[in-house]
């Protein structure tokens, strides 16, 4: 029971500061979702990225392209499924199999359309940063996981890190932004 209570106290203390083992594990491959995000910050789009993780080994990865190819429904998990699919083609696997096995890493929540996708597919695991509090379909608008019970959800990895890379878009998008004009009186 003392055991029990110090793996509790633990978590807590782990889930505080972000450095237990498991989020450690998390933030490195969630590493590599953020340098797609930086990637799409860099091409003038919402910086979101994504990889997907099999047997310890980045397999395929994506990142919004919603503005280079003027369709909305490139979102980085769309991306990174497609490059899942032509990676399953040219190794003769089944993308069924493989994915129940897969973790998906994504620096923002997936959004309603993407999680009924990676539901729908069967996904075994899904790691997110920060909430998508307009479109999230994770909890944040609607909870299509409990339709998906089946996907492992770990959420609030390095969330300020994708918060802050939200924000530095929407800072340098909107022209009528407030610039950091101070006052010389
Ligand atoms: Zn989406």
């Amino acid at each position: 029971m003392y055991k029990d209570l110090l793996a509790e106290n633990d978590d807590l203390n782990n889930e505080e500061d972000g450095r237990s083992k498991k989020s450690s594990y998390y933030e490195s491959w969630m590493k590599t979702a953020f340098d797609k995000a930086q990637e799409a910050l860099s091409k003038g789009e919402v910086p979101v990225g994504c990889v997907i993780v099999y047997n310890d080994e980045i397999i395929a990865s994506g990142r919004n392209t919603v503005n280079e190819t003027k369709n909305a429904t490139r979102h980085a998990e769309i991306n990174a499924l497609d490059a899942l699919f032509e990676y399953c083609n040219i190794k003769h696997l089944s993308y069924e199999d493989l994915l129940k096995d897969c973790s998906l890493y994504v620096t923002v929540e997936p959004c309603i359309m993407c999680i009924e996708a990676l539901g729908n597919l069967k996904l075994g695991k899904l790691i997110f940063g920060c909430s998508n509090d307009r479109f999230g379909g994770c909890g944040s608008v609607v909870d299509r996981h409990l339709e998906y019970r089946y996907m492992e959800i770990v959420k609030d990895i390095q969330k300020e890190k994708a918060i802050e890379l939200l924000k530095r878009f929407y800072k340098g998008e909107n022209p009528n932004a407030p610039t950091c004009k101070k006052k010389t009186n």
